[in-house]
C-alpha cells in the first residue's frame, strides 16, 4: 500500500457520510470511523421497547460500505444514536474505540476486549497513523422537557452496559468535538450542536462537518449563536451538514430528514449566503468528499 512519506506529497483525506453522525474518514494507509451505527431502531418503540443492536444489518451496512478494516472508531459521545453498535463494529475491523469512560463501558458490555478501548484524555491528541486527533469537551444539545425528563442529561454510563436495555441506559457521557489535523489539511467534526462559550477558539479547520440533529427543537436564535459558536471560531472554507436525516428510519430506505431539521438548513443557507459565509451542503450520503479542502 502507498505510503505517505515515500509519495512525498501528503495523502488526500476523503470522508464519507453513511447516515447520523457515521463517518468514514480515509488518507489510504489509514481508516478511522465515527460514530457508527446502522441499526436503526424503529420510531414508534425506541422508548417503549428495550433495545439491542442487529448483527445483520450492522454486517449489511459493513458490507454495503465495503468496509472490513479500520483503524481507530472516535465516538463524539454515548447516545444510542451514536455507539449502539460499537462492539460490533469494533469486532468486525479491528479498530480500537477511542471516546470517554461511559463509551469505554458500552464496549464493555459488548464484551471487547480492553485492548481495543482507549479512554480518551482532552489534553493529549490521539495519533492515528498520519492523523492527529483533538477531543475538545462540549456539551449535548440542550432538549426540551419532555426528552429532559426521558434522558437525564450530563448522567454518565458508570459500568459495563449490556442490550438489551432501554434506549435511556445510553447516557451522553462526556460529548466532545473532533478536531483532526493530517499533512494534507484540517477539519472538524462535532456530533451535538450546542457550545461552550469559546471553547472552539483556536481551532481552525478547512473543511467543518457539522452536526445539526435536533436544531429543530430549537428556534433561530439558539440556530445562529450556535453557528457562530462553531463555524465562527474553527472558520471553515467549505461545511458539510451531518446528522441530517431520520436515524430512525432503516437503512434499506431512501433517506429522508429529521422533523424540521431542512427548515433549519434552509435559515441558515439563507443567512450565510446573505453574510458571504463560506459554501455549505448537506453531507452527501455515501459519497466520497475531500475534507482537506483541496478541491
Ligand atoms: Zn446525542
Amino acid at each position: 500500500m502507498a505510503n505517505i512519506t515515500e509519495d512525498k506529497k501528503p495523502a488526500k483525506v476523503k470522508a464519507r457520510f453513511l447516515g447520523t453522525n457515521s463517518l468514514v474518514i480515509t488518507d489510504g494507509p489509514t481508516t478511522i470511523l465515527v460514530d457508527p451505527y446502522f441499526t436503526r431502531v424503529d420510531a414508534s418503540t425506541v422508548f417503549l421497547k428495550k433495545i439491542q443492536p442487529d448483527p445483520d444489518r450492522i454486517k449489511k451496512a459493513l458490507d454495503d460500505a465495503e468496509l472490513d478494516q479500520a483503524d481507530a472508531i472516535l465516538i463524539t459521545h454515548a447516545h444510542f444514536d451514536h455507539v449502539l453498535d460499537l462492539a460490533h463494529v469494533a469486532r468486525a475491523t479491528g479498530a480500537t474505540v477511542y471516546g470517554c469512560e461511559s463509551v469505554a463501558n458500552v464496549c464493555r458490555g459488548g464484551d471487547l476486549p480492553e485492548s481495543q478501548i482507549s479512554v480518551v484524555n482532552p489534553k493529549e491528541p490521539v495519533v492515528v497513523g498520519d492523523f492527529s486527533i483533538q477531543f475538545i469537551p462540549g456539551i449535548h444539545l440542550a432538549f426540551p422537557w419532555l426528552l429532559r425528563l426521558l434522558l437525564r442529561p450530563g448522567r454518565k454510563i458508570t459500568s459495563p452496559l449490556r442490550p438489551p436495555a432501554r434506549s435511556s441506559a445510553w447516557a451522553e457521557g462526556q460529548v466532545h468535538a473532533l478536531h483532526f489535523t493530517h499533512p494534507s489539511g484540517t477539519f472538524f467534526n462535532q456530533g451535538s450542536a450546542n457550545w461552550v462559550e469559546g471553547s472552539l477558539k483556536g481551532y481552525n479547520a478547512d473543511v467543518a462537518l457539522l452536526g445539526v440533529g435536533g436544531l429543530d427543537l430549537h428556534k433561530a436564535d439558539y440556530w445562529d449563536t450556535w453557528y457562530k459558536e462553531t463555524a465562527g471560531y474553527v472558520n471553515p472554507k467549505k461545511i458539510y451538514w451531518t446528522h441530517w436525516d431520520d436515524f430512525c428510519q432503516s437503512l434499506d430506505e431512501k433517506p429522508r430528514y429529521l422533523r424540521h431539521v431542512d427548515d433549519v438548513l434552509a435559515h441558515l443557507t439563507y443567512k450565510l449566503k446573505n453574510a458571504g459565509g463560506p459554501p455549505e451542503e448537506k453531507m452527501p450520503w455515501l459519497e466520497w468528499i475531500d475534507v482537506t479542502g483541496n478541491e
